[in-house]
């Protein structure tokens, strides 16, 4: 059952295509590296862009915003840390 989990079958993830006739890029859950272009039918060539990795959503954005609700929040309950023995 775990085992499952820890391995996925294939290596299947999100790509970023780009068609060498018209340029059309279009998303695909691939493991190819060269498809048909939806568009024109021509050949599409895998982008590596990474997007998938770096989580460009949660990378931009959040760390800053959670940073500082931390800092607020640790600051905001100090006493109450310090009287739990959590070190602040
Ligand atoms: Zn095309």
């Amino acid at each position: 059952m775990k085992e499952n989990w820890n391995k996925p079958r294939k290596m299947t993830m999100l790509n970023d295509y780009k068609c060498s006739i018209c340029d059309y890029i279009e998303e695909q859950w691939s493991s190819e590296k060269e498809i048909d272009c939806t568009f024109c039918g021509g050949l599409s060539t895998r982008i590596i862009s990474g997007g998938f990795f770096s989580l460009p959503g949660i990378d931009q954005g959040f760390p800053t915003t959670a940073d500082k609700w931390a800092k607020r929040h640790r600051k905001a309950n100090r006493s109450n840390l310090k009287r739990l023995g959590i070190p602040c």
